[in-house]
């Protein structure tokens, strides 16, 4: 039996989905895709006649029941979804109804938009000495998050941190990092659309990025960044240094 084929669409520029997801969506004979943050344009992949549904106007059973009449005709099923479906893309959910049907899967993976967005500022999340770890969170909203997961205690590490959902709340967000341990002259960056056309970057310290993005009118589809790696210290790496020998070089 056929099997449902998640891709990972990219974070917004039509040419950042991967080959392989390119080449699943000019086969497929449906698409489910996310209307609400996928660039449109990556539908023109699609075949003519291919069936298009926008999942922004569908419940969970809708969404399930478009997969098993696909594959039960057949046909060639794919779901679109934004960036990469591993970071917050409700595909659990998903695979899960399907093995209610004994339905399978498989998945290619896309840019996420924290990848896209560091893209576009041309930054390094891990700067020797700087930081070594990137913290991928959320501030709760309707969705909650485990209590110990709290902004305030990742504030702790002062490492890379990128905040996903939160941009309309970026007054708290801001309150929590600095109240968990970030100076208040941290930089920080939020953009806005990674990698569209209408990409906004705004640059700033925790103390003055609430205001500049509130100036911008900027409260959803971006990310909040937060970290020394947007700052201008910066260390040589281990690999690339001359002295430093390692497998491939002596
Ligand atoms: N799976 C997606 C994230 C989905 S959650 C991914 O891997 O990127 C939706 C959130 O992702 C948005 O609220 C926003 O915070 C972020 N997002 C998605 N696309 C974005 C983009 N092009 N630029 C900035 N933020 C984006």
């Amino acid at each position: 039996m056929n099997k449902v084929h998640f891709v990972g669409a990219g974070p917004g520029d039509k040419e950042l989905i991967t080959l392989k997801g390119y080449k699943i969506l000019t086969e497929a004979d449906v698409v489910v895709y996310a209307g609400s943050l996928i660039n449109k344009d990556l539908l023109d992949y699609c075949k003519e006649g291919c069936e298009l549904h926008d999942s922004a106007y569908m419940n969970l059973e809708e969404i399930t029941e478009v997969f098993v009449n696909g594959i039960r005709a057949g046909k060639t099923v794919v779901r679109l979804q934004t960036g990469d479906f591993s970071i917050y893309g409700s595909i659990r959910e998903q695979v899960e109804e399907l093995a209610k049907y004994d339905i399978g899967y498989d998945c290619v993976p896309g840019v996420s938009s924290f990848l896209g967005a560091a893209s576009s500022l041309g930054v390094e999340y891990t700067v020797p000495e700087v930081s070594q770890s990137v913290i991928i969170t959320r501030m709760e909203g309707r969705t909650p998050v485990p209590p110990l997961e709290s902004l305030e205690s990742y504030a702790q590490h002062q490492t890379s941190m990128v905040i996903f959902l939160s941009t309309q709340g970026i007054e708290k967000v801001v309150e929590k990092l600095i109240k968990g341990g970030y100076p208040e002259d941290t930089e920080a960056a939020v953009v806005y659309k990674a990698t569209w056309e209408d990409e906004k970057q705004i640059r700033g310290t925790l103390k003055d990025i609430v205001a500049k993005v509130k100036e911008a009118g900027i409260n959803k589809t971006a990310l909040i960044m937060v970290g020394r790696f947007l700052g201008k210290e910066y260390n040589y790496s281990k690999l690339y240094d001359k002295h430093f020998k390692h497998e491939f070089r002596s």
